[in-house]
């Protein structure tokens, strides 16, 4: 299939003025059985889509082939007018290269896979929601009131089968009511495994600092409401584990909260009370104003409108984005209808570590951070943060893969062996394949501490007894010092390590449904280099199977290794030390408060001396070393935190002009040299900062596309930590189009290292096949 893909690729339209797609969906729910196929096929004839749809045991998949906008439109009203009864739970689509389709067709139903499927998280569903606001029913006002298309899956199940006693319900013995819900196949709470009720489920308590219970039930969410309302910082036990709650029109709060969590500057996600109060503040497009109401319900970056902003300084300082979200359980509308203003809803932990899901447990880990705290008595067996996605190139792109999505499968094109991969540090998830499906865990974060490494020990033990998983082999990173190589090294089963940014790039491709031969872009953070420097500005042509690095970015070292990563200004002095030696420092180019005379004869010593400064290649570290350049940041309070700005300083319509590069050879690789660059900066000090930066990110977007040529490979792939920025991808788009390459970019998977298990599995299967 992928290989006719390839040959097809690009088709134009019959009126030749645009080129087809094809769009794979994979909707769950209450989908089969009421008429959809029967409905796709109509919208699709309406349409003049070509594909096919059929049902299988795990949902409805179907495949439509039509120009972007046509599937656009289909996408649409699949969901506008799918038959009442109908309820969809998730809607998946990713677009791939048409295969050319020449009908639209209803496909006998197939068993499916017998892959026991575990449903993730779902946003609460409008049948839910009317009955939780109605005076008159019995559910009124209860904060855990689900159905079959909606509330806690994941978070909750023990063990396979999914049935009541093997979740955390099981403690809860359904009332009479519920039991007679639970039991009647026309009721929509048939067989909803946590149905609950007032009488008989799960209840609110709050609890002050010291977790000692202060009210119940409703009260005890007023109560909350009411400190939240007063200034205070609220710990409200949600789905996937801990929020931390506060205003976020009061600075003093939310400035507060900063203190607490040392978080300094990293943006604060918000939960906005309703849809229309997002776009109040927010000027959302059509995509993301779908992402915003989906089931999956993620946190969606939208545009802030800067003249309708009763929010605090503090919650994104000098971000024009919000991380904005609507209430997605009954507990969180509740709260929500109380309070009618957005409030700060960041993960309940200290900055580092996972979520905390226990409400013993988060009174002792969220000790002096929260003023009270809101729980209730339902178990969290896992914990699930909230996803994160943006708009980029016109789809939807994940940029955090967790609550809602995890832990649902990616399809990949052919059968895997049975692999296990770890993924890398930063971001971590791990992945597992069955048959043709890779199931990809939830975010487990940044493998730094003893409490994220049991957080992945968990993802682990999970994937294994959910999958049965008996992995041929493990999967990891070449970093020898990663917690997660550490862990495949210290396994029995046979270990294969796959270079971090062929990772990368294999996990655009898997998601892509891509084959080689391909030209993948890997501008990123930090991988190991197979020669021992650090990685993160390579252009590799992907070959089947294995990789050869055709381009990167010329070397410069990096002082303090890891550390420079918090200091953009020791990522300005490596690129001025390349370039002139010793006399870097002799007429220091940096603003002379920058570094101390102190800091900088250790710099020179260690730079001099080669000591615990790595080669490196990264194009992160270049944007760092540009943010300091431009005086714009010296040192990062996040990771990342410089390239955001980089990207944020960028004007409304950025300049088309780009900084001056070389492209040199060394054998049989090109060298993408900055130098020029730099040098052009340091002498034309009037151009102003949104202009630097256009033309900083319009150089990058000119190597890619300058290499792509003399390669002549048409599938140009884009991945890696830098493929988040929206105006670097799109830019790579349109001028990769424009010179006729078909780009890839990133969909359902993360082009950050959220993305690497992915590659990873994919870099082990090819080899055990080659075996
Ligand atoms: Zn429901
Ligand atoms: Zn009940
Ligand atoms: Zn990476």
């Amino acid at each position: 299939m992928p290989q006719d893909a390839i040959q097809i690729y690009p088709q134009p339209t019959a009126d030749g003025k645009a080129f087809v797609l094809r769009v794979r969906v994979v909707i769950r729910g209450a989908v089969q059985g009421v008429g959809f196929r029967p409905f796709v096929f109509r919208l699709a004839s309406d349409l003049g889509v070509k594909g096919w749809v059929v049902n299988s045991a795990s949902g409805v998949f179907l495949e439509a082939e039509a120009s972007e906008s046509v599937l656009h439109e289909f996408l649409r009203r699949l969901k506008s007018e799918k038959p009442a009864i109908a309820s969809v739970q998730s809607l998946e689509s990713t677009y791939l290269d048409p295969v050319g389709y020449g009908s639209f067709e209803i496909r006998e139903s197939t068993g499916g896979e017998k892959t026991a499927l575990i449903l993730p998280d779902i946003a609460t569903c409008p049948d839910c929601l009317r009955e939780i606001f109605d005076l008159a029913n019995r559910r009124f006002q209860y904060p855990f009131t689900n159905c079959t298309n909606c509330g806690p899956r994941f978070t909750i199940i023990e063990s396979l089968p999914y049935d009541r006693p093997r979740t955390t319900m099981k403690k809860f013995k359904m009332c009479e009511e519920c039991s007679r819900e639970y039991h009647d196949p026309a009721n929509r709470r048939f067989h909803t495994q946590p149905n609950a009720c007032p009488q008989c489920g799960p209840q609110l308590e709050l609890w002050d600092a010291n977790g000692k219970q202060v009210a119940r039930k409703h009260e005890a969410l007023l109560t909350a409401a009411e400190a939240v309302r007063f200034g205070q910082i609220v710990a409200v036990k949600g789905l996937g584990g801990f929020h931390l709650l506060a205003d976020g029109r009061n600075e003093e709060t939310v400035q507060e909260l900063r203190r607490r969590k040392r978080r300094e500057e990293k943006p604060f996600a918000l939960m906005f009370p309703s849809y229309e109060a997002v776009l109040r503040h927010c000027e959302a497009t059509e995509v993301e104003q779908r992402l915003l109401r989906a089931p999956e319900s993620p946190i969606v970056l939208v545009r802030r409108r800067p003249e309708a902003d009763e929010l605090a300084p503090s919650v994104a300082p000098r971000n024009p984005y919000l991380g904005a979200m609507l209430p997605y359980t009954p507990l969180h509308h509740l709260l929500m209808h109380e309070l009618t203003f957005p409030v700060i809803a960041t993960s309940g932990n200290l900055s580092e570590e996972p979520i905390c899901i226990d409400e013993q447990e988060a009174v002792s880990r969220l000790r002096g951070i929260a003023d009270v705290f809101l729980v209730h008595n339902r178990p969290i067996l896992r914990h699930v943060d909230d996803s994160v996605a943006r708009e980029m190139g016109g789809r939807e792109l994940l940029i955090r893969r967790a609550r809602g999505y995890a832990p649902l499968p990616v399809y990949v094109d052919g059968e895997m062996p049975s692999v296990l991969a770890v993924g890398a540090h930063q971001k971590n998830t791990i992945a597992a394949s069955v048959g043709s499906q890779v199931f990809i865990s939830q975010h487990i974060g940044d493998l730094e501490n003893e409490a994220s490494y049991e957080a992945f020990r968990g993802a682990i033990r999970t994937f294994e007894m959910l999958y049965e998983l008996k992995p041929s082999a493990l999967a990891c990173d070449m970093h020898p010092d990663y917690m997660s190589t550490q862990y495949a090294q210290a396994s029995a089963a046979p270990k294969v390590s796959v270079q971090h940014h062929y990772a990368h790039i294999l996990s655009c491709m898997a998601e892509n449904c891509l084959r080689p031969p391909a030209l993948g872009i890997s501008w990123d953070g930090s991988g190991y280099g197979p020669d021992g420097t650090v990685w993160g500005g390579e252009i590799l042509r992907i070959s089947d199977p294995g990789f050869s690095r055709v381009a990167h970015l010329r070397p410069f070292l990096l002082p303090g290794g890891e550390k420079a990563v918090r200091e953009p200004r020791r990522c300005a002095l490596a690129l001025l030390y390349e370039m002139f030696g010793d006399d870097a420092f002799d007429q220091s180019r940096l603003p002379a408060e920058v570094f101390s005379t102190e800091e900088l004869r250790v710099l020179r010593t260690m730079l001099s001396q080669k000591i615990n400064s790595p080669w490196t290649t990264s194009v992160g570290r270049l944007f760092d070393g540009f943010a300091s350049l431009l005086n714009l940041r010296h040192s990062a309070r996040f990771e990342g935190q410089a390239a955001m700005e980089l990207e944020f300083a960028l004007s409304e319509a950025p300049a088309d002009t780009s900084y001056p590069y070389k492209i040199c050879t060394s054998g049989d690789t090109l060298i993408l040299d900055w130098e020029p660059a730099v040098r052009s900066l340091l002498t034309d000090a009037c151009v102003q900062l949104a202009e630097a930066t256009a033309r900083f990110h319009n150089m990058l977007v000119e190597m890619g596309v300058e290499v792509a040529k003399r390669i002549g490979e048409k599938k140009v792939v884009l991945s890696g930590g830098c493929f988040q920025n929206k105006y670097l991808t799109e830019r790579f788009l349109s001028k990769l189009r424009a010179a006729g390459f078909h780009p890839y970019w990133h969909q359902r998977v993360p082009p950050n290292d959220g993305g690497i298990a992915l590659g990873q599995l994919i870099g082990a299967a090819e080899q055990l096949k080659g075996n």
